[in-house]
């Protein structure tokens, strides 16, 4: 059996041709392109469908998706490797397809969606001719799904959605919302909520106001995309259900396994940016007549930052192997949640120090930096806060191991020693005599 870490040279040559694309024809779209997920915009719409053109015709488009959905089904760790690039601008993913939130809910449609669901909503979502939303967080909590208030009763063959949600990302430009609401209030908690596809036109949705997040403007009206939402009486119709009444939960864990993983192979390649940045200016700035990657401290930085980088790198093309190898997210729950937890903290270290090596220029609004480090919080927040990821990974772990019920450990030293004495006690006494 072999362990490698090698790109088999058919799929390199894909990385070869998607690295240069990107470089060349999506990063410079940073600066033109307001947001990619604004279909009213004529400017991303001129630009945009040419590129996506050109990934289809390289059988690149959702490259998250199986065959059965139009994707080349290349698995997660090819997916990871393309991630890393597509990580690195932010109108790349939408340019291949495969862009969140729309990646997770096309999962979730493909998986739950009754046939005129998936060609109402998931068939135009997949070719990127609507934008998405899901509308589950609420103003009073968003880690403890226990707390969520808003409901939906059933009256005649409709649903009345009533209660309000919180950071429910791109509402704002989306034909439809995946709404999680309790229906079953006297369930289990975990079996009370149900998933509702609401068309973003239905009477009664309305965006409170659309919140940026702490880099942004918050005079410019274009610039929040994360809308708290009130729905008011929304009603609508029974085959608008997604899933199992009181499934809403499962149907959310399905989508989450996927999303978080997919952050966090966009996100290594978005470290691994910010790295290169930091590098390049350690070997070309100099102070009191040295290069800054003179100095020991900067070094120090700059090992730290590699040595983080590769671990969080490598953390997550291990998980990705093993959701190839398992295809069961549930197997890989553990190891997705610490994946999860791992990425903020590598992110917001080393785009810290990118910062600080910068100086003054690092901390200024000509550099990326501190957007960075408030995306870094983004990754500890979304799709579940860090500690969270932390307690699931604790109790998987636990899980493989057996309580002593000696009043000292099994591997006490005296204890240990007894042992061995015991299992060598001929040859002991052979040699050393009575004991
Ligand atoms: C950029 C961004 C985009 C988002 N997009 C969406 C979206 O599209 N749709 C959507 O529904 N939601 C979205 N969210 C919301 C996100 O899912 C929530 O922020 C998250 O679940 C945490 O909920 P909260 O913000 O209400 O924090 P709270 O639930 O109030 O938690 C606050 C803090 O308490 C601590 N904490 C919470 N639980 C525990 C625990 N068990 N143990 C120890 N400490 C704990 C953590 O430090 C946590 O950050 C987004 C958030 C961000 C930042």
């Amino acid at each position: 059996m072999a362990w490698e870490f090698e790109t088999d040279e058919e799929f390199q040559t894909e990385l070869d041709w998607i690295d240069a694309f990107v470089t060349d024809e999506i990063e410079p779209l940073d600066f033109i392109v307001a947001n990619p997920y604004d279909l009213s915009d004529p400017i991303r719409n001129e630009i945009l469908p040419p590129l996506q053109e050109k990934v289809q015709a390289r059988g690149l488009w959702g490259c998250h998706l199986g065959p059965e959905l139009g994707g080349p089904g290349y698995g997660q760790v090819k997916l990871a490797l393309m991630n890393e690039i597509l990580g690195r601008a932010r109108s790349a993913p939408t340019v291949f397809g495969c862009q969140a939130p729309d990646s997770g809910n096309s999962e979730i449609l493909a998986h739950y969606g009754t046939p005129e669901q998936k060609e109402r909503f998931l068939e135009p979502l997949l070719r990127n001719e609507i934008v998405s939303c899901y509308s589950m967080t609420e103003p009073q909590g968003g880690a403890d799904p226990k707390v969520f208030t808003t409901t939906a009763v059933q009256d005649g063959d409709e649903w009345v959605i009533n209660g309000e949600k919180w950071f429910s990302s791109n509402a704002r430009y989306a034909s439809f919302l995946i709404v999680m609401v309790v229906t079953e209030p006297d369930n289990p908690p975990y079996q009370q909520q149900s998933m509702f596809l609401v068309p973003a036109d239905t009477p009664g949705v309305e965006i409170v106001r659309n919140v940026g997040l702490g880099h942004q403007n918050p005079s410019d009206p274009d610039a929040g995309s994360h809308a708290y939402i009130r729905y008011n009486d929304v009603r609508v119709p029974a085959e608008n259900l997604l899933g199992e009444r009181g499934g809403g939960f499962v149907v959310s864990q399905t989508r989450l396994g996927g999303g978080r993983i997919h952050h966090a192979m966009r996100t290594s390649g978005r470290i691994r940016r910010i790295f290169d940045m930091m590098c390049e200016r350690a070997i070309s700035r100099t102070t009191q007549g040295e290069l800054l990657s003179r100095k020991q401290m900067v070094q120090e930085m700059i090992a730290d930052s590699w040595i983080e980088m590769e671990m969080f790198r490598l953390l997550v093309l291990r998980t990705a192997w093993r959701i190839d190898k398992y295809q069961d997210y549930k197997r890989v729950r553990a190891d997705i949640s610490a994946v999860k937890a791992a990425m903020p903290g590598v992110y917001r270290n080393v785009a810290s120090r990118a910062l600080q090596i910068h100086g003054s220029l690092g901390a200024s609004w000509e550099m990326p930096f501190a957007k960075e480090v408030i995306e870094s919080f983004h990754m500890g927040l979304a799709d579940g806060p860090t500690e969270v990821h932390k307690v699931q990974v604790a109790r998987r772990v636990l899980d493989d191991y057996v309580p002593c019920d000696d009043l000292f450990p099994t591997t006490h030293l005296p204890r240990r020693q007894a042992e061995a004495e015991a299992r060598y006690a001929e040859v002991l006494e052979r040699h050393l005599g009575t004991q």
